[in-house]
């Protein structure tokens, strides 16, 4: 017992230096990195109706823009032009998602003025319908310069589809080279099938990648306040998860739990996760006492190399967890190293051709007492079918299985917000089934839980 608390405060000071470390790292290279200028994409939806400024903008506010963006030296281009962009160029990109009629009637006018050529996202199943642009007005705007962009078949969330699903949906029309993923979501497996059919240039949401991935631009969300921030927008990639992010991260920094033992890692945290990843990922859980944090973000690159960084957090009356994994991918392999409270981890995964992925989690060095549950743990995240997820995660002490459902329904048809799901939990003694109902409002998840021994678990989600 005695040397169990000595390294743990031993293990406590370095955690900390670690971590603001390694946070410290995080901003510095990615500072550093935005140095660079990188393609400024306004993503907008409906122009001149009401709806917020984040998805509706005025005409007289895409004329501000366009304004102030020129006066900090960018020339607005094409997202195909953004994506070939060398970095020290500095361009700007008008982006409408959906191929609203607004678009036609409201944007085009005031950009052809400007000279700025916009370019639409267009849901092909929805071209010609009530509200939506006409084959003929995309190609006035195209003779006028914009281009014409991909935005699926059907606006279909590809993080939930299946391998059949995914290269339906990304199918492209001759001549169309880029995509703008619904909802911003899109993981490895959606931008491997881009790149396959065709297509060369991706937009997503999120903030700026410290690389530059073609297939996944960042698009910071907007706010009503791009007016007074356009610098700061287009310098950093400020934009309206900046303040979830630093939040989340200021409270994993700030803070502290003094004397508290070592808990096990979260059972199905998977340092070197990529298959299933986007540009990253945030959720925040909360079970019974227990709080828990992950967060994940990609370098940026492509399947010829790229880099994911792996945070997890996990506390409660019993203890507290903390875990950092770096990972490097090169198609199907994903490998990885950390370090967390049972010390130094090893990791891998193994992309399950755009059908889920296989993990493993090692900790080398876990002897000690009440260690023997952190010596490995492996699991598996598999999409059978569109809209269906199947997962199983285990250590020598706990498991866990489970399968998720996203029911038929919502405004597109694609979008399915509504989830439900069940499974079966075996760990600390207990052995309990669990039911879940989510909710997902575009890239954001609300799920609940209730298990078998009556307690109750919330999870927030984040993902672009
Ligand atoms: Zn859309």
């Amino acid at each position: 017992m005695i040397s169990f608390s000595r390294r743990s405060r031993l293990e406590k000071a370095g955690r900390r230096a670690r971590w603001s470390g390694l946070l410290a790292a995080w901003a510095l290279l990615s500072a550093g990195q935005a140095s660079a200028a990188r393609p400024v994409i306004l993503a907008y939806h409906q122009v001149g109706t009401s709806g917020g400024t984040t998805l509706s903008i005025q005409p007289q506010q895409l004329r501000q823009r366009v304004q102030g963006l020129r006066a900090l030296g960018y020339r607005f281009v094409t997202a195909s032009q953004a994506a070939q962009a060398g970095p020290q160029e500095r361009v700007a990109v008008m982006e409408f998602d959906d191929g609203r009629q607004s678009v036609y009637a409201q944007a085009f006018p005031v950009l052809r003025e400007l000279d700025v050529p916009g370019t639409v996202f267009v849901i092909w199943e929805q071209v010609g319908q009530p509200g939506y642009l006409t084959r003929s007005q995309l190609e006035e705007l195209r003779a006028a310069g914009w281009e014409t962009g991909h935005h699926t078949q059907s606006h279909a969330p590809l993080s939930r589809l299946s391998a059949a699903g995914l290269t339906q949906q990304l199918q492209p029309p001759a001549g169309v080279t880029c995509v703008a993923y619904p909802y911003n979501l899109q993981d490895a497996r959606a931008r491997r099938t881009a790149r396959a059919q065709g297509l060369n240039c991706g937009v997503t949401g999120g903030p700026y990648l410290p690389r530059r991935d073609p297939l996944a631009q960042s698009a910071p969300a907007l706010t009503p306040w791009d007016g007074a921030f356009l610098g700061a927008r287009a310098r950093y990639g400020v934009g309206g998860r900046t303040p979830l992010l630093a939040g989340a991260g200021l409270l994993l920094l700030l803070e502290q739990s003094p004397g508290a033992p070592a808990l096990p890692a979260p059972l199905d945290w998977n340092p070197a996760g990529y298959e299933l990843l986007g540009n990253g990922s945030l959720s925040l859980g909360l079970r019974g006492h227990e709080r828990e944090t992950r967060f994940a973000a990609r370098w940026g690159g492509n399947d010829q190399g790229d880099w994911v960084l792996h945070l997890a957090d996990r506390s409660s009356q019993a203890g507290r967890y903390r875990g950092f994994g770096v990972a490097y991918h090169r198609f199907p392999y994903t490998v990885g190293g950390g370090w967390d409270s049972a010390g130094p981890l090893l990791a891998g995964s193994l992309s399950l051709n755009r059908s889920g992925e296989l993990w493993a989690r090692w900790h080398p060095l876990a002897a000690g007492a009440g260690q023997e549950q952190e010596r490995w743990a492996w699991g598996a995240t598999l999409i059978p079918a569109d809209y269906w997820q199947l997962y199983a995660a285990q250590t020598p002490g706990a498991s866990e299985v489970g399968v998720n459902y996203w029911l038929p329904g919502g405004t597109p048809a694609a979008v399915r917000p509504w989830q439900v799901g069940a499974g079966y939990r075996h760990g600390d003694g207990q052995s309990a089934p669990f039911v879940r109902l989510g909710y997902a409002a575009g890239s954001y998840t609300f799920s609940s839980e209730l298990d078998g021994a009556g307690r109750w678990g919330l999870r927030f989600g984040a993902a672009w």
